[in-house]
Protein backbone atom coordinates (compact mmCIF):
# COMPACT_ATOMS: atom_id res chain seq x y z
CA UNK A 1 0.00 0.00 0.00
CA UNK A 2 0.70 3.88 -0.93
CA UNK A 3 1.06 6.20 2.08
CA UNK A 4 1.87 9.82 1.58
CA UNK A 5 2.80 12.80 3.99
CA UNK A 6 -1.11 14.01 3.31
CA UNK A 7 -2.20 10.41 3.97
CA UNK A 8 -0.31 9.66 7.08
CA UNK A 9 -2.12 13.54 8.58
CA UNK A 10 -5.52 12.57 7.39
CA UNK A 11 -4.82 9.55 9.63
CA UNK A 12 -3.51 11.45 13.03
CA UNK A 13 -5.89 14.18 12.30
CA UNK A 14 -8.68 12.68 11.98
CA UNK A 15 -9.50 8.80 11.60
CA UNK A 16 -12.58 9.24 9.91
CA UNK A 17 -11.54 11.37 7.23
CA UNK A 18 -8.55 8.90 6.56
CA UNK A 19 -11.45 6.24 5.98
CA UNK A 20 -13.28 8.18 4.29
CA UNK A 21 -10.76 9.25 1.54
CA UNK A 22 -8.51 6.59 1.44
CA UNK A 23 -10.42 2.93 2.32
CA UNK A 24 -13.85 4.30 0.51
CA UNK A 25 -11.98 6.63 -2.20
CA UNK A 26 -15.13 8.76 -1.33
CA UNK A 27 -15.05 11.38 -4.27
CA UNK A 28 -13.41 14.80 -2.56
CA UNK A 29 -15.98 17.97 -3.04
CA UNK A 30 -14.49 21.46 -3.85
CA UNK A 31 -13.59 22.79 -0.35
CA UNK A 32 -14.16 26.47 0.75
CA UNK A 33 -10.23 26.91 0.39
CA UNK A 34 -10.35 26.04 -3.62
CA UNK A 35 -8.78 29.90 -3.53
CA UNK A 36 -6.33 29.15 -1.13
CA UNK A 37 -5.35 25.97 -3.25
CA UNK A 38 -5.46 27.51 -6.60
CA UNK A 39 -2.61 30.43 -4.93
CA UNK A 40 -0.75 27.87 -3.58
CA UNK A 41 0.08 25.74 -6.81
CA UNK A 42 0.32 29.03 -8.77
CA UNK A 43 3.71 30.23 -6.39
CA UNK A 44 4.88 26.00 -6.86
CA UNK A 45 4.16 26.67 -10.41
CA UNK A 46 6.33 29.96 -10.19
CA UNK A 47 8.87 28.38 -8.64
CA UNK A 48 9.48 25.93 -10.82
CA UNK A 49 9.28 27.41 -14.17
CA UNK A 50 11.81 30.19 -12.60
CA UNK A 51 14.40 27.72 -11.79
CA UNK A 52 13.90 25.84 -14.90
CA UNK A 53 14.20 29.00 -16.92
CA UNK A 54 14.92 31.95 -15.33
CA UNK A 55 11.17 33.47 -16.59
CA UNK A 56 10.06 36.01 -14.28
CA UNK A 57 6.99 36.53 -16.07
CA UNK A 58 4.83 34.40 -15.21
CA UNK A 59 2.88 36.22 -12.78
CA UNK A 60 1.72 38.63 -15.85
CA UNK A 61 0.18 35.75 -17.46
CA UNK A 62 -2.36 35.08 -15.66
CA UNK A 63 -5.13 34.26 -18.64
CA UNK A 64 -2.21 31.90 -19.80
CA UNK A 65 -2.14 30.01 -16.56
CA UNK A 66 -6.23 29.60 -15.75
CA UNK A 67 -6.19 27.78 -19.63
CA UNK A 68 -2.95 25.42 -19.26
CA UNK A 69 -3.63 24.69 -15.35
CA UNK A 70 -6.81 25.63 -14.59
CA UNK A 71 -6.05 27.81 -11.77
CA UNK A 72 -8.54 30.38 -11.12
CA UNK A 73 -6.75 33.96 -10.52
CA UNK A 74 -8.68 35.86 -7.26
CA UNK A 75 -8.38 37.90 -4.46
CA UNK A 76 -5.50 35.56 -2.96
CA UNK A 77 -3.34 36.85 -5.50
CA UNK A 78 -3.34 40.13 -4.37
CA UNK A 79 0.25 39.47 -2.71
CA UNK A 80 1.99 37.87 -5.40
CA UNK A 81 4.84 40.05 -5.75
CA UNK A 82 5.34 40.09 -2.03
CA UNK A 83 5.89 36.63 -1.80
CA UNK A 84 7.99 35.87 -5.09
CA UNK A 85 10.26 38.54 -3.67
CA UNK A 86 10.24 36.24 -0.29
CA UNK A 87 11.31 33.50 -2.59
CA UNK A 88 13.89 34.92 -4.59
CA UNK A 89 15.63 36.47 -0.61
CA UNK A 90 15.37 33.01 0.45
CA UNK A 91 16.46 31.16 -2.25
CA UNK A 92 20.42 29.48 -2.19
CA UNK A 93 22.49 26.99 -3.04
CA UNK A 94 22.90 24.77 -5.98
CA UNK A 95 19.14 23.21 -7.60
CA UNK A 96 19.71 19.29 -7.54
CA UNK A 97 16.08 18.08 -7.54
CA UNK A 98 13.16 19.89 -8.69
CA UNK A 99 9.54 18.24 -7.88
CA UNK A 100 11.33 15.71 -6.61
CA UNK A 101 9.70 12.85 -6.60
CA UNK A 102 10.10 10.43 -4.00
CA UNK A 103 9.47 6.79 -3.60
CA UNK A 104 10.57 3.86 -0.82
CA UNK A 105 9.20 1.53 0.76
CA UNK A 106 9.17 2.41 4.59
CA UNK A 107 8.15 -1.43 5.69
CA UNK A 108 7.55 -4.74 3.52
CA UNK A 109 4.53 -3.81 1.52
CA UNK A 110 4.29 0.05 2.47
CA UNK A 111 5.67 1.95 0.31
CA UNK A 112 6.05 5.90 0.68
CA UNK A 113 5.37 8.52 -2.12
CA UNK A 114 6.30 12.20 -2.31
CA UNK A 115 7.20 15.45 -3.94
CA UNK A 116 9.79 17.29 -2.77
CA UNK A 117 9.28 20.90 -4.05
CA UNK A 118 13.52 22.02 -4.37
CA UNK A 119 16.71 20.23 -3.43
CA UNK A 120 19.86 22.19 -2.95
CA UNK A 121 23.53 21.93 -2.72
CA UNK A 122 25.74 24.22 -0.81
CA UNK A 123 29.02 22.92 -0.04
CA UNK A 124 28.35 19.10 1.95
CA UNK A 125 24.81 20.44 2.55
CA UNK A 126 21.43 19.04 1.14
CA UNK A 127 18.63 21.09 1.76
CA UNK A 128 15.14 19.86 0.94
CA UNK A 129 12.73 23.21 0.37
CA UNK A 130 9.11 23.24 1.13
CA UNK A 131 7.34 26.33 -0.17
CA UNK A 132 4.10 26.88 1.95
CA UNK A 133 1.64 29.84 1.40
CA UNK A 134 -1.04 29.74 4.16
CA UNK A 135 -0.67 32.02 6.94
CA UNK A 136 0.17 29.92 9.65
CA UNK A 137 3.53 28.28 10.61
CA UNK A 138 3.02 24.85 11.20
CA UNK A 139 3.97 23.49 15.00
CA UNK A 140 6.67 21.27 15.82
CA UNK A 141 7.66 18.25 13.14
CA UNK A 142 5.21 17.11 10.39
CA UNK A 143 4.96 14.01 8.21
CA UNK A 144 6.07 15.88 5.47
CA UNK A 145 9.78 16.50 7.61
CA UNK A 146 9.67 12.95 9.04
CA UNK A 147 9.08 11.30 5.29
CA UNK A 148 11.46 13.44 3.46
CA UNK A 149 14.28 13.30 5.91
CA UNK A 150 14.06 9.89 6.06
CA UNK A 151 14.04 9.24 2.35
CA UNK A 152 17.52 12.52 2.59
CA UNK A 153 19.19 9.99 4.79
CA UNK A 154 19.37 6.71 2.70
CA UNK A 155 19.58 8.99 -0.47
CA UNK A 156 22.78 11.61 0.69
CA UNK A 157 24.36 9.41 4.08
CA UNK A 158 27.60 11.64 3.96
CA UNK A 159 25.81 14.89 3.63
CA UNK A 160 24.76 17.37 6.23
CA UNK A 161 21.28 17.30 5.85
CA UNK A 162 18.59 20.64 6.66
CA UNK A 163 14.61 21.26 6.16
CA UNK A 164 13.67 24.46 5.09
CA UNK A 165 9.85 25.09 4.97
CA UNK A 166 9.26 28.69 3.48
CA UNK A 167 6.46 30.34 4.66
CA UNK A 168 6.52 32.84 2.11
CA UNK A 169 3.13 34.74 2.46
CA UNK A 170 4.22 36.02 6.15
CA UNK A 171 7.73 35.82 5.32
CA UNK A 172 8.68 32.73 7.81
CA UNK A 173 10.82 29.58 7.68
CA UNK A 174 11.45 27.14 9.66
CA UNK A 175 14.36 24.79 9.66
CA UNK A 176 15.72 21.77 10.87
CA UNK A 177 18.92 20.09 10.87
CA UNK A 178 18.00 16.52 10.51
CA UNK A 179 21.07 15.36 11.90
CA UNK A 180 20.67 17.75 15.32
CA UNK A 181 16.93 15.86 15.58
CA UNK A 182 15.78 12.72 17.74
CA UNK A 183 12.72 12.87 16.12
CA UNK A 184 14.16 12.91 12.42
CA UNK A 185 16.57 9.86 13.01
CA UNK A 186 16.02 6.63 11.27
CA UNK A 187 15.31 4.73 14.26
CA UNK A 188 12.84 7.07 15.74
CA UNK A 189 10.97 7.65 12.38
CA UNK A 190 10.40 4.25 11.59
CA UNK A 191 9.74 3.38 15.26
CA UNK A 192 7.13 6.37 15.05
CA UNK A 193 5.04 4.95 11.55
CA UNK A 194 5.31 1.50 13.67
CA UNK A 195 2.87 2.43 15.98
CA UNK A 196 0.73 4.49 13.06
CA UNK A 197 0.09 1.41 11.24
CA UNK A 198 -0.29 -0.97 14.26
CA UNK A 199 -2.99 1.89 15.05
CA UNK A 200 -4.45 1.55 11.22
CA UNK A 201 -4.66 -1.99 11.54
CA UNK A 202 -6.53 -1.83 15.07
CA UNK A 203 -9.48 0.57 13.01
CA UNK A 204 -9.56 -1.81 10.05
CA UNK A 205 -9.66 -4.99 12.27
CA UNK A 206 -12.51 -2.97 14.69
CA UNK A 207 -14.19 -1.36 12.00
CA UNK A 208 -13.89 1.70 14.42
CA UNK A 209 -12.03 5.10 13.51
CA UNK A 210 -12.26 8.23 15.50
CA UNK A 211 -13.52 11.42 14.75
CA UNK A 212 -11.34 14.43 15.25
CA UNK A 213 -11.20 15.82 18.38
CA UNK A 214 -13.46 18.25 19.87
CA UNK A 215 -10.61 20.81 20.18
CA UNK A 216 -9.91 20.43 16.51
CA UNK A 217 -13.03 20.65 15.38
CA UNK A 218 -12.18 23.73 13.01
CA UNK A 219 -10.63 20.82 10.23
CA UNK A 220 -13.62 20.11 9.13
CA UNK A 221 -14.13 23.12 7.23
CA UNK A 222 -11.47 22.17 5.12
CA UNK A 223 -12.74 18.61 5.31
CA UNK A 224 -13.49 17.30 1.21
CA UNK A 225 -15.07 14.29 2.16
CA UNK A 226 -17.30 16.16 4.81
CA UNK A 227 -20.43 15.18 3.04
CA UNK A 228 -20.11 11.79 3.35
CA UNK A 229 -19.11 12.27 6.93
CA UNK A 230 -22.03 10.63 9.43
CA UNK A 231 -20.20 13.75 12.44
CA UNK A 232 -21.93 16.17 9.72
CA UNK A 233 -25.12 13.90 8.65
CA UNK A 234 -23.61 12.58 5.83
S1 LIG B 1 -15.99 16.36 8.56
FE1 LIG B 1 -14.66 16.46 10.37
S2 LIG B 1 -15.12 14.60 11.54
FE2 LIG B 1 -15.91 14.31 9.46
S3 LIG B 1 -14.30 13.27 8.35
FE3 LIG B 1 -14.04 15.43 7.97
S4 LIG B 1 -12.58 16.15 9.53
FE4 LIG B 1 -13.37 14.15 10.19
Amino acid sequence: MKFSASSFSAFTECQNKFNLQYELAVKKAEVSNQAEFDYGKYVHKYAEVFELTGDDNLSKNEAALELTDGIKVSDKFANIEADIACYKKYRSGQTIGLEKMIMYELFEGIDVIGFIDRVSLVDNTVTLIDYKTGKRVDSGIQHSHRLYALWALWRYPFADITLDWQYLSIGKRKKYNVKEEDALSIHRIREYYADILQELDHCRTTGTWKSVSHFEKWRCGYCAVSHACKMQGG
